[in-house]
């Protein structure tokens, strides 16, 4: 099984960083299920549903 990455661009610090995106299994209440990602430079948390994919990199539009 392939490594499940995604490119993120974070949108305080616009560093551009290597996060796994885990789908939402295993989730016993998926509506309150709000995939999440981690800046690995300054810490910040956006959620996945606020950042829109552009040439390959999930940044906020
Ligand atoms: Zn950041």
């Amino acid at each position: 099984m392939a490594p499940n990455t995604v490119t993120v661009k974070c949108p305080q610090c616009q560093q551009v960083y290597i996060a796994w995106h885990t789908p939402a299994v295993n989730v016993t209440n998926s509506s309150e299920y709000e995939p999440t990602t981690v800046c690995s430079r300054c810490g910040h948390r956006a959620k996945m549903k606020d950042l829109s994919d552009r040439d390959g990199v999930l940044q906020q539009s």
